[in-house]
């Protein structure tokens, strides 16, 4: 493929309605130049980040997996697999909360998990060399990746580069998180992930996209289109322009465009039928551009800049009155920095601040919306009514 001609289908759709999406994704194939599947084995890769209903926009919607379902089917696939592997819950469960499961077994697909790994090697590396991903992969031809379009706490925007991290299966992530704690350096691991998965091709789902306190907690936002893409970076630049962010301004989004163009002065994808500034995002909350703090006071005597993180660094913030005990971010933390204290039926998340490392994993999966990114003063502002302790 010739990156400089890489299109982006970016189609009108505003609405689940079968007819209308098989139509819009049919359409969206046509322009982006959806590969020859023929006689290919294919694994789709949805958002399952979690156990939540459709209808909250955290996870790709079912209606959206079973029209690609049938596509494929209609384009000669073979045999269609469908997985992802969730932050901390069994795959099938969370794709079950979602009807993921129900419409993947209804088009006659199949569900897989993601249990076993195998190293891959990293074809356009700046930080890995092989990465641990689902042994699935090795039993496919071709991935066709399904993101949904959300803000990202710790990296701003999240779409089709972040959707693949879910081929990591389960705690092997959360050792990424520790190794590349910085949202920068993570986000290069996201590049080199993103370019090393081909051939693939991207329809993503933003019919329904979520804004505000993403990618678990936002709300939904009726964004009404579809976007289809063989290069997984020009759909994420076109996407993050269409909810009204400078996608240069995001790290990742910048690193894969030079990556993959050389550069990225002046250049923007070519788009059709619409372009970004047709689509309409009034009123679309987003989230702060991601800031490497941690890195700007580089110079800094060590006492210093600690100091002065304590006091700037965004970090979770337990809101005891909406805590509903069930220990998710527990179990996700990767620094294991966690830990929960139940008295008199009131559940009170503690943290040790002198090790967290600031991924966001805990704020990504609490289901109940209780955990706030902020700065020491929004502790502080909690406190009373959330009895929010700390060991620091
Ligand atoms: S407490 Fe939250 S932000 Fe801090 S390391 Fe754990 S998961 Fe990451
Ligand atoms: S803060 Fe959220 S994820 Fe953590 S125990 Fe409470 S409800 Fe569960």
């Amino acid at each position: 493929m010739n990156m400089q001609h890489t299109e982006v289908a970016l189609v009108p759709c505003t609405s689940y309605d079968p007819v209308l999406l098989d139509a819009a994704l049919q359409q969206a194939a046509e322009i982006a130049g959806f590969p020859d599947v023929r006689n290919r084995k294919v694994l789709i890769k949805p958002n399952v980040l979690n156990a939540s209903p459709s209808a909250k926009a955290v996870t790709t919607h079912p209606a959206f997996v079973a029209a690609v379902i049938r596509l494929l089917r209609a384009r000669g696939c073979t045999e269609i697999l469908v997985g992802d592997s969730p932050g901390w819950q069994p795959g099938q469960l969370a794709a079950r909360a979602s009807g993921i499961f129900q419409a993947v077994e209804a088009e006659g697909a199949r569900w897989v998990d993601f249990k076993e790994v195998t190293a891959h090697a990293v074809s356009q590396s700046k930080v890995l060399r092989n990465i641990p991903l689902t042994s699935w992969l090795d039993e496919v031809d071709v991935v066709v990746n399904l993101p949904k379009l959300k803000t990202h706490r710790l990296m701003t925007y999240t779409g089709a580069m972040k959707n693949l991290f879910g081929l990591i299966p389960g705690t092997a992530k959360s050792a990424m998180h520790m190794q590349y704690p910085l949202a920068r350096d993570f986000g290069e691991v996201l590049v080199d992930l993103a370019l090393s998965i081909q051939p693939s091709f991207t329809f993503m789902d933003a019919i329904v996209a979520m804004q505000g306190e993403g990618p678990g907690n936002g709300t939904p936002y009726a964004l009404g289109v579809i976007l289809a893409s063989r290069s997984m970076p020009d759909l994420d630049w076109v996407a993050a322009r269409c909810i009204g962010y400078d996608p240069a301004r995001i790290h990742y989004l910048a690193d894969a465009m030079e990556r993959v163009h050389h550069g990225i002065s002046g250049y923007e994808p070519s788009t059709a039928p619409l372009s970004p500034g047709e689509v309409r995002h009034e009123g679309f909350q987003l989230l702060p551009y991601e800031s490497d703090l941690s890195r700007r006071l580089g110079g800094m005597p060590s006492r210093i800049r600690q100091t002065v993180l304590k006091v700037l660094q965004r970090r979770p913030v337990f809101r005891t009155a909406r805590c509903i005990g069930c220990q998710a971010c527990i179990r996700i933390c990767p620094a294991k920095v966690l830990s929960l204290d139940t008295h008199m039926g009131s559940n009170t998340v503690r943290i040790d601040d002198s090790h967290c490392i600031t991924c966001f994993c805990c704020h990504e999966v609490c289901p109940a919306n209780a955990i706030e990114i902020g700065r020491v003063l929004t502790r502080i502002w909690h406190r009373p009514q959330s009895k929010i302790s700390s060991k620091t």
